[in-house]
């Protein structure tokens, strides 16, 4: 059975001091989580390490939204997965189709990454997702797979049964337009399929597949109930505490 894992993505927003204001209000409306539920926050960079000491001992886990795959030195802006380790990281999105569309990441570095992260002990978040174009033109199951299989190829059996795989159709992010539970579900059953393909049945069944793309409040709980999606990666809804626990309540 898949673990369900809701994470918010507070992308570049929130500074140090509304930082703080956002996880002491969602400790109190996460003070229960629902029973088989994950739940992990991704601020920026600048807010991890005071993250890191305020939801210590909760059961709220910290991630970030990016990483390098070094561990130090001359690279310039970047940050290693020890130095997310060491503020208390247990997650890192990687591949979000905001670093591809404006970083030019690709399935190859986000694969270099995907490693990366597991080697240092962190568990990666991997996104994929077709633009509006190709969404129209039919071609969502080949770009899919293309990049389901190079982001993941050279995983470990392991290794991708602690990784996560978010479908985020590029069209419903922070577009208000949401897939339709059952789009989502059309394209995290071949996401499945794909990790089966490569890595087995047990795998396949294990891995938790999230949805991204405007999940709301109100529209949490019937994309949740699709059979093949374990969890959400959230973007707008998860910057007010009372939206994002209500979309944590509604995994129950
Ligand atoms: C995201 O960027 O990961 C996301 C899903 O954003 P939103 O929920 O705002 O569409």
């Amino acid at each position: 059975m898949p673990q369900t894992i809701i994470a918010g993505n507070w992308k570049m927003n929130k500074d140090l001091r509304e930082s703080e204001d956002l996880l002491i209000a969602l400790k109190s409306a996460l003070a229960t989580i629902p029973s088989g539920t994950t739940v992990v926050v991704c601020p920026p960079f600048t807010s991890l390490a005071l993250a890191g000491s305020l939801l210590n001992g909760s059961a709220i886990a910290l991630g970030a939204q990016n990483m390098y795959v070094e561990d130090e030195g001359a690279f310039t802006g970047e940050v290693s997965p020890r130095m997310l380790l060491a503020v208390g990281c247990r997650y890192v999105i990687l591949g979000h189709s905001e670093r591809r569309q404006y970083f030019h990441e690709t399935d190859e570095f986000i694969n270099r990454k995907a490693k990366k992260a597991h080697a240092a002990g962190l568990i990666p978040i991997i996104c994929v997702g077709e633009t509006l174009q190709e969404r129209e033109k039919n071609i969502t199951p080949l770009v899919i797979t293309t990049q389901v299989r190079g982001c993941l190829q050279g995983l470990t059996p392991a290794q991708m049964k602690r990784t996560v795989i978010a479908y985020e159709p590029v069209w419903a992010i922070g577009t208000g337009k949401n897939a339709t539970p059952q789009q989502a579900q059309e394209v995290h059953a071949l996401i499945r399929s794909l990790v089966k393909e490569m890595f087995g049945t047990d795998v396949a069944d294990a891995v938790t597949i999230q949805y991204g793309g405007s999940v709301k409040p109100e529209n949490a709980a019937e994309l949740l109930r699709q059979k093949d999606i374990n969890g959400a990666l959230v973007g707008g809804a998860c910057l007010k505490a009372d939206s994002f626990s209500a979309i944590v309540r509604a995994s129950a």
